[in-house]
């Protein structure tokens, strides 16, 4: 037990975090672009955060959270996903109270007590985007867009992106009624989990999972049916914009999100390379969010990536990232005296940006060349007391073989190059 990490949890070794590097420096990259900038909050937070701003009658609240009390005996959650603290902190350093609108990204790791599965993990990460501030439609294109051409830019071919409006209180009502009077004669059918859900949250029937549920609903009430004058404007609105930033979704009726404060924009980014958690991205607008939290009414859009997910998707569409050189030089040496001359040399050359490597293992010659190999080092140049004595040193480039003498005073020079 001691020698396994807890189950839902994955290391990322040395080995293979060049590829986390390359998605987080590629995202960081796009959210400049579009003038995202980013946020950083705690890892953990007051568990009534995330009752109120994920939603009483969520599955993130009924029976994912990672909860405990603190020594001091307060209640705290570690972050399940990222829109609450972010909302959290918008109000707390009264960023409502700048020009609005304000857009935030982020790049965390989540906790959700889940059961593990292929793209499925209980410490997992996401990147998130957040704009506050304004209920103009083409902020929810260009948080739609941000996903999209990151999405793009990965390599990632095959996925779709689905896009629904869940009304606003007002139209959800009415939707609620005659979705409620279309499930009660198939009541016993559903699953446990809808039964449950019948009176608290019957919408999330319709993006249940289980097969027979779905086939359940296949002919319920939808949403997009019962949109009041504003929200089917306002739908409208939204595929008007994503047609002018170039985005091509499909309209999903049954995409509903997990989580109570979505008001109407509702999308998923989903892919068939991965299996079933084919869900790489989702999101959409919260204006009741900022308030129920305690801030003054402000409306928002966002969503939440797996990056996980992404790195699957990305490997299943065969997108090579590049590996990073191991090093610029290898310094091999031979003696005593050549070495506190290579270590010098080595000192130098990494005071002046480049990656240096020398043997510590004390292997012979040969096998110092074999190392500089396995490292990848671009070039290696030998010191020895034949070198020291006459002033001249071999430097040789790794991949051409080619062997340039060069003495003392130029190899800085020389090995900068
Ligand atoms: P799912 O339907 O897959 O459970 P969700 O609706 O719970 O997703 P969100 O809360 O919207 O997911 O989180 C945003 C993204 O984070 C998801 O689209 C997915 O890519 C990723 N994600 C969510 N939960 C997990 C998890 N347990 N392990 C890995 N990635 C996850
Ligand atoms: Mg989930």
């Amino acid at each position: 037990m001691l020698t396994n990490a807890p189950k839902g949890t994955k290391d990322v070794m040395p080995d293979q975090v060049y590829k986390w590097h390359y998605i987080e420096e590629k995202f960081a990259d796009i959210c400049r672009r579009y003038g995202f900038r980013e946020i950083r909050t705690p890892v953990f937070e007051h568990t009534e955060l995330f009752k109120r701003g994920v939603g009483d009658t969520t599955d993130i609240v009924q029976k994912e959270m990672y909860t405990f009390n603190d020594l001091g005996n307060r209640s705290i959650t570690l972050r399940p996903e990222g829109t609450s603290p972010v909302v959290r902190s918008f109000v707390e350093h009264k960023e409502y109270a700048a020009p609005q609108p304000l857009k935030y990204y982020y790049s965390i790791p989540c906790f959700r007590y889940e059961k593990p599965q292929s793209g499925r993990l209980r410490e997992f990460h996401q990147f998130g985007v957040e704009t506050f501030g304004t209920t103009d439609m083409m902020a929810d294109a260009e948080v739609i867009a941000i996903g999209y051409d990151f999405i793009n830019e990965m390599g990632i071919t095959d996925v779709e992106l689905q896009i629904n409006s869940v009304g606003c209180p007002e139209c959800r009502g009415k939707h609620r009624d005659a979705l409620k009077k279309f499930l009660e004669p198939k009541f016993d059918e559903l699953c446990p989990t809808c039964q449950g859900r019948f009176n608290t949250n019957p919408m999330r029937i319709l993006d249940c999972k289980s097969p027979i549920d779905q086939e359940l609903v296949k002919d319920a009430p939808m949403m997009v049916d019962y949109l009041c004058d504003d929200c089917r404007e306002a739908f409208e609105q939204l595929q008007k914009n994503l047609d002018s930033f170039g985005i091509k979704y499909t309209v999903n009726p049954k995409i509903v999100r997990g989580l109570d404060y979505y008001t109407k924009t509702a999308f998923e980014f989903v892919t068939t390379k991965i299996g079933a958690q084919g869900t790489v991205c989702g999101g959409g607008r919260y204006d009741g969010l900022v308030e129920e939290i305690g801030g003054p009414s402000t409306p928002g859009v966002g969503w939440g990536m797996g990056k996980e997910r992404i790195l699957m998707t990305m490997e299943a569409c065969g997108f090579n990232i590049p590996e990073p050189a191991g090093a610029d030089v290898f310094i091999a040496f031979m003696g005593e005296a050549a070495k506190a001359e290579a270590i010098r040399l080595m000192a130098e050359l990494r005071r002046r940006g480049l990656a240096v490597q020398m043997d510590v293992m004390g292997r012979n010659i040969k096998n110092q060349f074999k190392v500089a190999n396995r490292v990848g080092a671009a070039k290696t140049v030998v010191i020895g007391e034949n070198e020291l004595a006459e002033n001249k040193f071999q430097v040789k480039d790794m991949v051409s073989g080619m062997q340039t003498e060069v003495p003392m005073e130029n190899l800085i020079e020389e090995l900068m190059k």
